[in-house]
């Protein structure tokens, strides 16, 4: 049954790329707040802290992936300074919906 636990584990860290891919690339941080990553961040912590304290090495392991990810996708929120092409659609399709 541990495998099932690691194969979530591996999905925790995939489902990070995506979204720490396009803040790499594309240096876009639309939509995304920073109070709600900041929030996960002090209950991974949280999390991390129970864990190490009933010494779960599994479930402690993926806390230090959420707040690794986490980190990282708030310090590349800070350094984005671009709108990208997808976003910038979506942006201006928005707007022209709200014109009368
Ligand atoms: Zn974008």
């Amino acid at each position: 049954m541990e495998i099932v636990g690691w194969i979530g584990t591996t999905l925790v860290i995939i489902a990070y790329y995506p979204q720490i891919h396009h803040l790499w690339v594309e240096k876009c941080a639309w939509g995304i707040s920073v109070t709600t990553w900041r929030i996960w961040l002090v209950s991974s912590l949280l999390l991390l802290a129970y864990c190490l304290s009933r010494s779960e090495l599994l479930m402690g392991s993926v806390q230090i992936c959420n707040i690794a990810a986490i980190l990282m996708t708030i310090i590349l929120v800070r350094r984005s300074n671009h709108i990208c092409p997808y976003h910038l659609a979506v942006a201006e399709a928005s707007c022209s919906l709200e014109r009368p």
